[in-house]
């Protein structure tokens, strides 16, 4: 009942500034990004729209003053870390102070031409920034179905899950270094890869990149080294989330897994996108998660709706083809372990988390073939290229290939979006060019 109030009310939202039902940034979302524009510093704005409402200029007018005395200044700053270690009651004073500024009935920035054209930015004339200074980044494997999918294809049905599986949200450590924005195109690496079980090694470039669909989320607060995150407490240090393209190189991935598990398969690159969708945004999306079988450990229960029904959406389009081609559909709702058991795990030992720190969720694959969250799994390794449009096939990504992620939420008449996130890998830098 309370759900169906908030969801009509939320339907019933309208700002001055127009959307259409497709945009992703109504004002039922926005979401915070890092812009900025030529000759000036990045700060911190939220999307409506296709405009960017520059919070560091609001901020300056006095908009903010009674979010978080003292906090000063917010947003004239090139990461929205400091945001983020605010924790969850500022950051629902700063939503309601915008929510209130854009609505359709607030007279004072809608009837006020001089202020709007000080803080209301079209899109299209700003550079978006990396959102956050992200101190570490951790990756987790928290769908089932692709660690089934992964593990039936390199050890078989019958040994397809590791037997920790179903008893705790296993990651591993990422890079945070090689975190990219949106639209930075990465270059094909070079390693060590072994054609064949028993072969000598071979250097050269990876033949088998793949992206990986995933959705990451920020760390607010954070936590104190030696005091964990209780998963009953995790939804106030989880700030907001974004899409994930974990760039993966198979063959060095498959040649040096064993034991510690990714490494330079992975570091290479790994791309987000640039608008961090909070998690008050994402509340009227709540949905129940699998079920988990067996029940797990008390330190990792969490009560309530834990997991948020969001489409994701994956195209490719080959270097000179005019269209992409829509080779996934998937759904955030699919992974197994969620966000707060993911931070709880993540804190039992007392690892300290900080204000920025990205936690990407691993591969979201569904149950249909088309909800497979990367080629490997797409083209089953090879054995089942995928057939493009334009009479290409592909069972890993080429040269050129532009992949786009996009996410949303459907709402009654509005969505709330995660907007794009777009790369391409380039020809291996050549290295006889300093
Ligand atoms: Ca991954």
């Amino acid at each position: 009942m309370a759900e169906n109030i908030m969801r009509s009310t939320r339907s019933e939202q309208r700002s001055f500034i127009e959307t259409d039902p497709e945009s992703h940034f109504p004002i039922q979302n926005l979401p915070y990004g890092v812009f900025k524009r030529p000759g000036e510093e990045s700060r911190v704005g939220v999307a409506i729209g296709d405009m960017v409402l520059d919070l560091a200029a609001l901020e300056e007018r006095g908009f903010f003053e009674a979010a978080a005395p003292g906090a000063t200044p917010l947003f004239r700053r090139p990461s929205l870390n400091y945001f983020m270690s605010l924790g969850r009651p500022a950051w629902r004073r700063v939503r309601a102070i915008i929510s209130r500024l854009l609505s359709a009935d607030e007279p004072r920035l809608r009837d006020d031409p001089e202020l709007r054209r000080a803080v209301l930015l079209p899109q299209a004339s700003v550079e978006m920034c990396l959102p956050a200074e992200i101190g570490d980044y951790t990756d987790f494997y928290s769908s089932l179905e692709h660690a089934m999918n992964v593990g039936t294809m390199f050890r078989g049905p019958e040994n397809a899950l590791p037997p920790n599986y179903r008893w705790m949200p296993i990651a591993y450590h990422g890079r945070a270094s090689s975190i990219v924005l949106s639209g930075a195109d990465l270059h094909r690496p070079r390693g060590q890869t072994r054609r064949e079980p028993g072969a000598a090694p071979e250097f050269g470039s990876s033949r088998r990149v793949d992206f990986e669909l995933e959705m990451g989320f920020f760390v607010g607060p954070g936590n104190e080294l030696g005091r964990p995150i209780p998963a009953d407490q995790a939804a106030e240090h989880i700030f907001g989330l974004v899409l994930v393209n974990d760039w993966s190189a198979r063959d060095i991935q498959q040649w040096e897994y064993v034991p510690l598990g990714p490494f330079l398969a992975k570091n290479f690159g790994t791309s987000i996108s640039p608008w961090v969708v909070t998690l008050d945004a994402l509340e009227p999306f709540r949905c129940a998660g699998p079920e988990q079988d067996p029940p797990p450990l008390p330190y990792l229960r969490s009560e309530g709706k834990q997991a948020f029904d969001i489409h994701l959406e994956v195209t490719l389009q080959p270097a000179g083809s005019p269209l992409p081609h829509v080779i996934c559909r998937s759904n955030y709702k699919y992974l197994y372990w969620n966000m707060c058991q993911q931070l709880a795990h993540h804190t039992i030992t007392g690892c300290n988390l900080r204000p920025g720190d990205l936690l990407a969720s691993g591969t979201i694959s569904g149950p249909a073939p088309g909800s497979y969250g990367s080629l490997l799994e797409l083209a089953w390794r090879g054995e089942r290229p995928l057939q493009l449009p334009n009479g290409q096939r592909r069972s890993f990504i080429e040269d050129g290939d532009r992949m786009v992620m996009t996410a949303w939420c459907q709402g009654d008449g509005y969505r709330v979006g995660f907007g794009e996130l777009t790369g391409r890998i380039l020809p291996p830098l050549d290295p006889s060019i300093p």
